[in-house]
């Protein structure tokens, strides 16, 4: 079912008189089952459309109109897919007891990889999906490949009926479906001989694979760690040394690296990321691919626009894995600005030390920090670790830690978008 959640005003839809609560229900006779139907079918410049009201009358508007006059029409959020695996290795699994609900969600959708780029197995596909993806040309879809052998994979996914991705992709890619792909590496399963294989065989698909990233396990405290583990800094050296073999013949052929070892994947290794030329515009950075060099990068473009803010101190709060790299950004931004920075590196006192990244650092680790820092002017919070309902992973509330907070607080995905429009002083 499709209900329109918001119209905005003066849109097309407004003045058709569609209203929240209205369901979609087809387009030219055709049923309307979720937000790819819609935005597909609507984008002509003439259609019909039959809506149920939220009274219960069924209305049907012939539609004409020029392409840049937009319906304005909000959908409610779709009903997520559900994932088909098992993967020792889930994060779902990883979550302490009496988290909120939507953290227990296996998500595997491929409408959601096409739109978001969140990264799906296709292992759920139904005939009606594939012939979806065709028609509609989801491209590029991002998918979490692991391994190329069948068998590995369904190991990998504790999904014995998980079909064969070679064959899958091969099929979408005669269709014109091209593919970003991942695969986290589990040691002693996917990793050696079965990831340069497995890269191997994407690499022969051609253009089809646009890119490639290769990522270590993520675990917490709480995962099935009697059945996984983490890559020990040999394997990811390993696994860093196979990346590069590719990476090398890619560029050599394609003029681009292709395949790209994740920041975490050099962390445990303990060697170096490559420079940020290497990462050929990022295209995996929100996969933690290059996220370090892209930062000083952006850091490096913007810093001339940065305001002066000489005399004032910031708090810049960070997970371990930035923790070791930050004051090399640091002091780029304290030129700039005038301002100076320090840094507070935070455990992740809710899945536990593993767990490095920035974005899953709970609110109550950052109330600590921030508390009775009086002397601070500001502090800049990683933006990721807050979603769409202003919740960090632990349920607590930005607003609270806002509240409670003695400086300016503020979210920042790269400094420069926090600083930028900086006005810093508490409010009295
Ligand atoms: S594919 Fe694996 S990791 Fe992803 S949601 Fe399903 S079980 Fe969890």
């Amino acid at each position: 079912m499709l209900k329109i959640a918001a119209v905005e005003p003066e849109s097309l839809g407004a003045e058709l008189g569609l209203a929240p609560g209205d369901e979609l229900l087809s387009i030219n006779g055709r049923e309307l089952v979720d937000f790819l139907d819609w935005e597909f079918l609507a984008a002509d410049e003439a259609f019909v459309l039959r809506v149920r009201t939220a009274a219960g009358e069924e209305v049907e508007f012939d539609i004409e109109r020029p392409l840049e006059l937009p319906l304005g029409v909000m959908l409610e959020p779709p009903r997520i897919r559900r994932c088909a695996n098992r993967c020792d290795f889930c994060f779902v699994d990883g979550n302490p007891e009496g988290s909120r609900k939507t953290l227990f969600i296996r998500d595997d959708d491929y409408r959601l990889s096409f739109r978001h780029g969140n990264f799906a197995t296709l292992t759920n596909l139904k005939d009606k999906d594939v012939r979806r993806i065709l028609e509609y040309r989801l491209s590029p879809l991002y998918v979490s490949v692991h391994a190329t052998d069948p068998e590995i994979r369904r190991r990998l996914l504790r999904n014995p009926r998980a079909p064969a991705v070679l064959e899958q992709m091969r099929m979408f890619a005669a269709g014109g479906i091209q593919f970003h792909a991942q695969i986290v590496l589990v040691p002693g399963i996917n990793d050696g001989p079965v990831l340069a294989k497995s890269l191997g065989d994407l690499y022969e698909m051609g253009p089809s694979v646009l890119t490639v990233s290769v990522v270590p396990v993520a675990l917490t405290s709480f995962s099935r760690l009697d059945l996984v583990r983490s890559p020990e800094p040999r394997e990811a050296a390993e696994a860093i040394r196979v990346v590069r073999r590719w990476a090398g013949k890619a560029r050599g052929e394609r003029g681009e690296g292709w395949v790209y070892g994740s920041d975490e994947l050099y962390q445990i290794a303990g060697e170096p990321f490559p420079p940020a030329e290497e990462y050929d515009g990022f295209p995996q950075v929100e996969n933690g691919v290059g996220a370090v060099r892209y930062l000083e990068q952006h850091i490096e473009s913007e810093a001339a626009e940065l305001p002066l803010m000489a005399g004032q101190r910031v708090l810049v709060c960070t997970g371990t894995a930035m923790g070791t790299l930050m004051p090399n950004l640091l002091p780029a931004l304290e030129r700039a600005t005038g301002a100076t920075f320090e840094l507070a590196v935070l455990e992740n006192t809710y899945y536990g030390p593993t767990v490095t990244t920035a974005g899953l650092l709970p609110g109550e680790a950052f109330r600590q920090a921030l508390a009775g820092r009086g002397d601070v002017d500001l502090a800049l919070l990683p933006a990721e670790s807050v979603n769409e309902d202003g919740r960090f992973v632990d349920d607590v509330l930005l607003s609270d830690v806002e509240r409670t907070a003695p400086m300016d607080v503020r979210l920042s995905y790269h400094f420069t978008d926090a600083l930028g429009a900086c006005v810093v002083g508490r409010e009295s």
